[in-house]
């Protein structure tokens, strides 16, 4: 079996790109399957962004095809080399690989001026003079057909010498723009002679200064992928209508109107709640300093995930769980968190963490400091043993104590109950000492010697198990517990987005590691027993600092 036929392709989920894809297969249309993923280098990639990777890269794998990465830098006042940057080193996180060299749309500039001349000698393209209000009215509206620009009958040659002209640097900007000439009646608004260069004297971050006329997006893009040879060209599905315009250019151009050259396809965005996916909004949070950057762990960017602690893994196994469809819709954030916690659940290494610490005293412990082998992992024994340390001085955390238990199921410490600490032994609160306010500030305890490991021979039955750190052993660390970045699900909606920002989406904590931290890397993931998955901050040095990136359980399902 190929890796062509239908079943041999992957284990992954079908959808009606892979349907299509088959068939092209099957019709010999192409014999190889060729994405690209076209990011605009003006801002962070977002999830939304790595949707599309794994899409494009994804689907080009299983068929042993190939994906282009293709910066899309038509547009040389919004981008810059810093998120040239970013976007490479995003993808290669993710687990991708480009086929050959990195594309720049900017690399076939002059291919793209040869084939608007083109289009110009064929009498398809024309240099408009109207200005922006005037070309607006002539463009009519949905429910009345345009007119005619009084520039369109202009002979090839006036436009071909107008055109270089533009090239030249001899044109103002806004004073014209080169057009396509298809229909003004159309009811596809994009096909009323669309603009297909305008004048821009800008500096570009690949050709420097060479060009003072940049194409415009749906002129560069569809020819972008007939020169690299794309087969599938998939876009999210605002470029519907444009399908039109994609497959006008190309079948009017010479070098690219064949049965194999690319189609566009079009499929659904992904919206997540309670956060915003626009990159003009996310650079309006970062510019404003509502957000510490463009990687702050609250942000729906891909750097900032990163930070928080999900894994590559998990961002992939959630583009596999959302799918891929033709329907708008709105994603809950309980599927990306699902994907994080089973990931996590898996691989993360098990440790301890007092975020909110108070002092227990065991009375009847006079000896050395204890060395105790605690498991890894307690469902994955491979995983091997961590030194935790058991004394008199210990902490826990203050939710885990109550001077009476209230009735019922109080599985934690109270006065003259017992609790097990996690991986040690069994204690009992005896009396605690209050400060003015009448906060505890230490607790005093015995414990039984005889339960490490095993449960008391007496046959008594201690149900709640807390966690602890030994006192002198512990390492202080800063905890960032991350809520919601906005308060209503879909903050896009809002007239003002910034007005619906959750003012309490972090809340910082100091408190106590196991000393095993010492030297955890930045982005490992650690389940901190009972308080969730955390990895160590990566803008943080030497100091301690934990960002949480998902509470055990489900706080979001409804
Ligand atoms: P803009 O063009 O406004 O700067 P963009 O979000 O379209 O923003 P691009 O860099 O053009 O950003 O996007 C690169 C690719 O990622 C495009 O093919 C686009 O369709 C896809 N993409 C962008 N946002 C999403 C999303 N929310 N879900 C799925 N794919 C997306
Ligand atoms: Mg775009």
């Amino acid at each position: 079996m190929s890796k062509h036929d239908d079943n041999a392709v992957s284990d992954r989920p079908t959808n009606f790109i892979r349907n299509i894809i088959n068939e092209d297969l099957a019709q010999h249309k192409h014999e190889m399957v060729h994405t690209r993923f076209p990011p605009e280098p003006n801002g962070y990639l977002h999830i939304g962004h790595a949707k599309s990777i794994c899409l494009n890269f994804g689907t080009a794998a299983d068929y042993d095809g190939q994906c282009n990465l293709r910066f899309d830098d038509t547009n040389p006042s919004k981008e810059d080399l810093e998120y040239v940057e970013s976007i490479k080193k995003d993808v290669t996180w993710l687990g991708f690989e480009w086929a050959g060299d990195i594309r720049y749309s900017s690399n076939y500039f002059d291919q793209f001026y040869a084939y608007a001349s083109e289009l110009i000698e064929k009498g398809l393209a024309y240099v408009c003079f109207l200005n922006a209000e005037e070309t607006r009215e002539y463009r009519g509206s949905l429910k009345a057909p345009g007119k005619n620009s009084p520039y369109r009958d202009t002979s090839p040659a006036e436009n071909l010498a107008l055109f270089a002209k533009m090239k030249n640097g001899e044109m103002k900007e806004g004073e014209c723009v080169l057009r396509a000439k298809i229909d003004m009646a159309s009811s596809f608004m994009c096909m009323r002679d669309p603009a297909l260069y305008r004048v821009r004297f800008e500096h570009h971050h690949q050709t420097g200064d060479k060009w003072c006329i940049y194409p415009m997006y749906d002129f560069a893009h569809c020819i972008s992928d007939a020169i690299e040879g794309i087969t599938h060209s998939l876009c999210t599905l605002e470029f519907q209508d444009n399908r039109r315009l994609y497959d006008w250019m190309l079948e009017h151009l010479n070098d690219f109107n064949k049965p194999d050259r690319p189609h566009q396809y079009e499929f659904s965005r992904l919206n997540l709640e309670y956060t915003v996916m626009s990159k003009r909004k996310l650079h309006q949070l970062v510019d404003d300093n509502l957000v510490s950057g463009w990687d702050d762990p609250r942000m729906p960017t891909i750097s900032g995930l990163r930070r928080r602690g999900y894994t590559a893994a998990s961002l992939r196994d959630f583009a596999d769980r959302i799918g891929i469809s033709k329907v708008d819709s709105m994603t809950g954030m309980d599927v990306l968190e699902a994907a994080i916690r089973d990931d996590l659940n898996k691989i993360a290494p098990r440790t301890m963490a007092v975020m909110d610490p108070i002092k227990i005293v065991i009375e009847n412990y006079d000896g050395d400091i204890e060395s105790i082998q605690a498991p890894i992992h307690p469902q994955n024994e491979a995983m091997g043993k961590r030194e935790i340390f058991f004394g008199k001085e210990l902490y826990i955390d203050r939710a885990d104590f109550q001077e009476v238990a209230p009735n019922g199921k109080f599985k934690r410490l109270a006065l003259d109950k017992e609790v097990r600490l996690r991986n040690a032994y069994i204690i009992k609160a005896v009396r605690a000492d209050q400060d003015e306010a009448g906060n505890f500030t230490t607790i005093y305890c015995t414990y039984d010697p005889e339960t490490l490991g095993k449960n008391p021979a007496d046959g008594r039955k201690v149900k709640g198990v807390i966690h602890f750190v030994e006192a002198s052993k512990a390492l202080p660390a800063v905890f960032r517990i991350y809520d919601r970045l906005f308060s209503v699900e879909n903050p896009a909606k809002a007239d003002d987005f910034e007005s619906v920002l959750n003012t309490e989406s972090l809340e910082v904590k100091q408190g106590l590691v196991e000393p095993g931290l010492a030297n955890s890397e930045p982005e490992k993931a650690y389940q901190f027993e009972r308080e969730g998955y955390f990895c160590r901050d990566n803008q943080s040095g030497d100091v301690q600092v934990y960002n949480r990136t998902v509470a055990l359980r489900d706080t979001w399902a409804k």
